[in-house]
């Protein structure tokens, strides 16, 4: 179980509160995306998930248990980002392994783990190699893996394709489904392309200046907008 709430949640940089009140509900095993336009607030919001900034006002709870104060190695949460920036001088083995290194895992298991997790990725073949020899949608997958060694309970995704071309874009984006049919892990995938959002999401949540517009499934959305906000931004191609 990992349902996810997000209640009254405020957030304030100095004067300035850029997130003013998200109620977002999440069940367990939930793939939700966060869209809406650059500067709305989606990343502000993950990475109070995660435990990286603080929560001004409101509770974030995971399982019934509020983790404002958590910090985010005890969150059980693990975190794809946009720029993945894997360590140039390690191995893809030693990539994936690291954060289960530093949490002390016994050698045995992390060599387990991460040849678990290879699998499931298709690098298996790639442990060897180091990032610069890797494809851009291979380093991608080993930035994944990286999240997955951890066996979270939630999976944050901050715009991990934008930095791949079209194509692979849209190759990814089907991976990421299809790894999320196999694990089943809670996933907050956020970005500002409402293309990925509406082939990705069981559940959209519209961003729009720090609160939240709209929340349906994307044919609901589609379909029955509330506003034209919601209409103009999800009718409409990037
Ligand atoms: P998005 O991810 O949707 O593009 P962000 O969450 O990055 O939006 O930013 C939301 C708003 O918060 C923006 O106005 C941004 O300038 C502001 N902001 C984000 N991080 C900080 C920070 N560390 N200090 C001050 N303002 C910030
Ligand atoms: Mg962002």
């Amino acid at each position: 179980m990992a349902a996810v709430d997000i209640v009254g949640v405020r957030k304030a940089f100095g004067a300035t509160e850029v997130i003013h009140g998200v109620d977002i509900a999440i069940a367990d095993g939930q793939f939700v995306v966060l869209v809406g336009p650059s500067g709305c607030g989606k990343s502000t919001l993950l990475r109070m998930l995660a435990g990286l900034e603080s929560i001004t006002d409101g509770t974030i709870s995971i399982d019934g248990k509020v983790v404002n104060l958590v910090p985010p190695k005890e969150r059980d949460i693990a975190m794809v980002f946009q720029n993945y920036a894997l360590y140039p001088h390690m191995s893809v083995f030693d990539n994936m392994g690291f954060s289960l290194k530093l949490r002390g895992a016994p050698k045995a298991e992390i060599d387990r783990r991460v040849k678990e997790a290879a699998a499931i990725l298709d690098l298996d073949r790639l442990l060897e190699r180091f990032p610069r020899q890797l494809s851009g949608g291979q380093r991608q997958r080993v930035a994944m893996g990286r999240a997955i060694v951890r066996d979270p309970k939630v999976f944050l995704f901050d715009e991990p394709l934008s930095n791949l071309d079209a194509k692979l874009r849209v190759a990814m984006r089907t991976e990421i489904r299809a790894l999320h049919q196999r694990l089943r892990s809670t996933t907050v995938y956020v970005t500002h392309d409402q293309i990925e959002a509406m082939t990705m999401a069981d559940k959209i949540v519209v961003m729009h200046d720090g609160r939240v517009e709209q929340i349906g499934e994307p044919l609901e959305l589609y379909d029955r907008p509330d506003n034209l906000f919601v209409a103009g931004f999800i009718g409409s191609p990037a």
